[in-house]
């Protein structure tokens, strides 16, 4: 197979970007919590209204709904909720705070001596049991998000590169650009584990991955293709673009080595590339790009292969 092969000879910015990882049962335990707490109101509010005593200091007061463990930690990972349904969070936002009004509003009715208005109850009964169907939505999402995403390195896994794939190459033919498929193995992986041992090689390809991430641009997805092989679809206006975007990559993997038991281990790895046609499949590119990764291992390692098309 004829092919372009490169080293890495330069760096290029290393672009950071927020990564957005969330831990799932921590996140279930609070959302679980959180319909347990607001179902719980339905008992405050009983015992308020029928004992005439007071639910509490923070029910009554005008921020309620900001006082609530829940509201707090809702504020808190707003923006997770927001990545994941960004329509029904601002609903949860607005829901909670409209339960709580209802249930101040209640309260302290009653606690004036009053008669509690209908449309009070009303609007408690309906915030409450949306503000649960929202709650279990968002379980919902992140188990079945937990499971697309690899527990060790935080990247997704391949369940959706088709998908992906699919998209990318889609925009490519509309845009006139080009979107490689690039598969990422770690040279001389085996050796690691050899002598430092299995754990010590897990932290070195979350180091890894995390270095990948931060080379990338935010709209060029990474995941986690195999034990240690990373695949990336690299979008581009021209080869010329893709060798120096390929280089960029070697250059901070070769410069940022690996930081274990007060020692620094360098690490590189081999890219092998390719163009994908505008109807190819995902799974002939990926066959072209590991046989041009196969080529980049036989001729040295550290490089990067560009599959002829
Ligand atoms: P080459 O440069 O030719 O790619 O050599 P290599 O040693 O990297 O490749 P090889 O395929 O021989 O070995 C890959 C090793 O990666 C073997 C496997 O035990 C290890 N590995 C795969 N997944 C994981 C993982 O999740 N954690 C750890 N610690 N090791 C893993
Ligand atoms: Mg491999
Ligand atoms: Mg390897």
């Amino acid at each position: 197979m004829g092919a372009h092969t490169m080293t890495a000879t330069q760096q290029d910015e290393n672009q950071v970007k927020t990564d957005l990882t969330l831990n799932t049962t921590s996140f279930v335990a609070e959302l679980d919590a959180a319909v347990e707490a607001h179902l719980e109101w339905t008992r405050r509010i009983l015992r308020c209204v029928v004992l005439q005593s007071s639910p509490g200091e923070d029910v009554l007061d005008l921020k309620a709904h900001t006082l609530c463990h829940f509201g707090g930690w809702f504020r808190t990972h707003r923006e997770l909720f927001e990545l994941m349904d960004a329509p029904s969070a601002a609903r949860v936002g607005a829901v909670h705070q409209t339960m709580h009004d209802a249930i101040r509003s209640i309260c302290s009715t009653v606690l004036a001596g009053r008669k509690g208005a209908k449309a009070d109850l009303e609007v408690f009964e309906a915030s409450q049991s949306e503000l649960i169907d929202l709650l279990a939505r968002f379980k919902t999402l992140i188990l079945s998000a937990a499971h697309r995403i690899d527990p060790l390195t935080r990247l997704p896994l391949r369940y959706g590169i088709e998908n992906d794939f699919a998209l990318y190459q889609k925009e490519a033919k509309r845009n006139r650009t080009l979107l490689y498929v690039v598969i990422i193995d770690v040279d001389n992986f085996k050796p690691i584990n050899d002598t430092f041992g299995h754990p010590v090689g897990d932290q070195v390809l979350c180091h890894l991955a995390n270095t990948l991430k931060q080379s990338l641009r935010g709209d060029e997805p990474l995941y986690r293709y195999g034990g240690e092989e990373f695949l990336w679809l690299l979008k581009c206006k021209s080869a010329t673009e893709a060798r120096q975007s390929a280089r960029r990559v070697l250059a901070i993997v070769g410069t940022t080595p690996v930081p274990i038991d007060g020692e620094v281990l360098r690490l590189t790895v081999t890219m092998g590339m390719a163009l994908a046609g505008e109807q190819e499949d995902l799974a002939s590119a990926i066959k072209r790009a590991d046989l041009a990764l196969y080529e980049g291992k036989r001729e040295g390692r550290n490089r990067f292969v560009i599959a002829e098309p």
